[in-house]
Parts: C-alpha cells; sequence; structure tokens
C-alpha cells in the first residue's frame, strides 16, 4: 500500500498556476496519489469551478468542490462583489488592488489541511507566488511557512505547504507548464477576471497571462482553441 504522506492534495482554481502546480504534483507523487480540492467562495465567476472540474477530470485526477459562503457576505472586494468593478489600481490605503480578498489563501489553505487531515494527506500543494504583480500578502513564502507552523501546531500533524511557483515569474510558470506536460489543460483553464471565455484579453488578469505566454514563446492553448 502506498505510503499516505507520499499523496499530495492540490488547491485548484481552475487558473493557469494552480493547473501548473496540479501537473507538478503528478509529476512528484505520479497520478494515482495525487487528488484535488476547490472552493466555492462565491466568487461572481461560477465558470472557475467548472474549470477546476474539468481541468481535473482532463489529468485524470478526482476533484471536490468545498463551499465557504463567509468571503462573498463579508463583500468589499471585486471577485465576489459584481457591484464594484475589477480594477488593477491599488487603493490608496491598504496599497493592494480590489481584487483582494482578506483572508483567502489562509482560509483555504486551513479548509484544504483539514480535508487533507481527514484524507490522511500531508502535502499541499498551492500556486500562490510572491511575484504575483499584484502583491497579495497571503501570496508571501512568510505568510506561508507562518501559516504552515500554524497547522502543524493546530492540526499536531507534520503537514507540508508546498508551492512550486512561489519565486518564478508568470513566463518561468509557463516554461515548467510545458515541461510537465501541463500546456495541453490549459485550454481548459480560466484565467478572466471578467469572467468571459474566450477571455476579454484587456482585464489585468488576462494581460498578465498573455504577457507570460508571449514572453516564453509558447502559444497559450485557451486562446487558440477558442
Ligand atoms: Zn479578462
Amino acid at each position: 500500500m502506498q505510503d499516505e504522506k507520499q499523496k499530495a492534495l492540490v488547491v485548484l482554481s481552475g487558473g493557469q498556476d494552480s493547473t501548473t502546480c496540479l501537473y507538478w504534483a503528478i509529476d512528484r507523487y505520479g497520478l494515482a496519489a495525487v487528488d484535488t480540492v476547490t472552493f466555492d467562495y462565491g466568487q461572481r465567476h461560477h465558470i472557475e469551478l467548472d474549470c477546476a472540474a474539468k481541468v481535473a477530470e482532463f489529468a485524470g485526477v478526482s476533484n471536490t468542490c468545498l463551499p465557504i459562503d463567509t468571503l462573498a457576505a463579508l463583500g468589499g472586494d471585486s471577485l465576489t462583489d459584481p457591484e464594484i468593478g475589477v480594477s488593477s489600481e491599488m487603493d490608496a490605503d491598504t496599497g493592494l488592488p480590489n481584487t483582494f480578498v482578506p483572508g483567502r489563501n489562509l482560509i483555504f489553505l486551513t479548509y484544504a489541511a483539514a480535508f487533507a487531515y481527514r484524507l490522511g494527506i500531508r502535502n499541499l500543494v498551492t500556486g500562490v507566488a510572491q511575484t504575483d504583480y499584484s502583491g497579495y500578502p497571503d501570496c508571501r513564502e512568510e505568510t506561508i511557512v507562518a501559516l504552515q507552523e500554524t497547522l502543524r501546531l493546530g492540526m499536531e500533524c507534520d503537514v507540508t505547504i508546498h508551492t512550486p511557483l512561489m519565486h518564478l515569474s508568470k513566463k518561468e510558470t509557463v516554461e515548467l507548464a510545458r515541461d510537465l506536460g501541463g500546456l495541453p489543460a490549459m485550454a481548459y483553464t480560466h484565467t478572466c477576471y471578467n469572467g468571459e471565455r474566450p477571455p476579454c484579453g484587456q482585464c489585468p488578469a488576462c494581460e498578465l497571462r498573455a504577457k507570460g505566454f508571449a514572453e516564453a514563446g509558447i502559444a497559450d492553448p485557451l486562446v487558440t482553441s477558442a
């Protein structure tokens, strides 16, 4: 029987980064040892959940979608509140764009750790990156290291949070996906902040994605298959 500790749970949002992480986990642990979890946090674009399910199906791994209603109830950010338009401009007080959902990654990883605990899995994989253009504080390595320590203490288990993209640029993330055989799955991913498919090409998320593929000299399967 496979060592349970050598299994991994990938937090899969249906986007480019988490899909790359899924292929990283498959490469490292083997297809049969990888599960995925997706959070329905009341995001404006339900398409993200469909994309996560499709990516998982395409890759050949299971996907569990867990509901978290509270973030949308809190509101105040453009990813959960349809009244707020997506903008890449920084808020003068916080220095963060209005796409920042306070605590989102902390909550995701805490629920993911609880789910992994139930499954007997000790490896969590998340696509957070410090180089993320928005500078979300919950994507920083410091935050993740501290959270891992908190989870280890709070759950009394040796959970490890893997962040394979932490120090990669978008270009390097695209190259990693290519090297891991993850490019075909990119056709099923979703990035656009406006929830459009084919992607709008105008919003900050679309622009960042397009820049990464362009710099890597690779055609984006999402755009070419549209
Ligand atoms: Zn877009």
